[in-house]
């Protein structure tokens, strides 16, 4: 009785996630169906830049949407992993979004630990980790800000581990958005897909560590993780 009851839980919840799904990529499919229809309809068959990055924009969100139901489909696969070396993701994913930041007028820094321990994990997981993390981060920044990135060794009870913050002075969560932190499909953006944090969550929790947020409205907020050597 109460694994049958525990079944049709489930059975709600991936239910549940589908149809949000099947929504988050019908409604930039729609977007671009409209604007290819146009273009069909019109004599002059120049697409102009506004419809032309609309629809890259609208294509990307669809992959990324894609992108991120692939993660959480996926299963821990130990033949994956690898000794990853945080400090390298960090700055890699700070020089990808740096012309991004430039534009917003957001200034970046690290403070990495030297000598800071390769973990063992999927490395394509734990980028997709930080890359969400730091895409939040500048999108909470509406013009000039800050955004800090540190590393570092620690041990806790008896664990030896690693510590990432990623912090920014950006516009802070209420304590609403708080609460609701990865949920699916959860966002405030008019744009979002509400499925970063979700992702990060599961990623995180599957290799054994946590993930810890700090955030004050108009003030900004930080993402600690906390990460197992093994
Ligand atoms: P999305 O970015 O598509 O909205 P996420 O799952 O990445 O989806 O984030 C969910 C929501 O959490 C965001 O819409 C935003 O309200 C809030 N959030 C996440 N990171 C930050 C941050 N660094 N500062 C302020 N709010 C944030
Ligand atoms: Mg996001």
């Amino acid at each position: 009785m109460e694994k049958e009851l525990l079944r049709s839980e489930k059975l709600k919840v991936i239910g549940k996630l589908a149809s949000g799904f099947a929504h988050e990529i019908r409604n930039p499919l729609t977007t671009i169906r409209g604007f290819m229809q146009l273009y069909k309809e019109t004599d002059d068959k120049k697409v102009d830049n506004y419809h032309y990055h609309i629809i890259l924009s609208e294509i990307d969100r669809v992959n990324s949407i894609v992108e991120d139901l692939l993660t959480i489909a996926k299963p821990d696969r130990e033949k994956e992993k690898t000794n990853v070396q945080m400090n390298d993701i960090l700055v890699d994913t700070l020089y990808l979004f740096h012309s991004q930041a430039k534009t917003k007028n957001i200034t970046t820094n690290y403070k990495l630990d030297p000598s800071l321990p390769h973990i063992y994990a999927e490395e394509k997981k734990l980028k997709q980790v930080v890359m969400n993390l730091i895409k939040n981060a500048i999108e909470a920044i509406h013009e000039n800000g800050h955004i800090h990135v540190s590393s570092e060794s620690v041990t806790e009870k008896e664990v030896q581990g690693i510590i990432v913050r990623i912090e920014d002075n950006g516009e802070g969560m209420t304590q609403e958005t708080l609460d609701k932190l990865g949920s699916p499909f959860y966002t405030t953006k008019k744009d979002g897909t509400g499925l970063g944090l979700m992702t990060c969550f599961q990623i995180i929790e599957e290799a054994g560590g946590s993930i810890q947020v700090d955030s004050e409205q108009r003030k900004g907020t930080v993402f600690k993780i906390w990460l197992p050597l093994r």
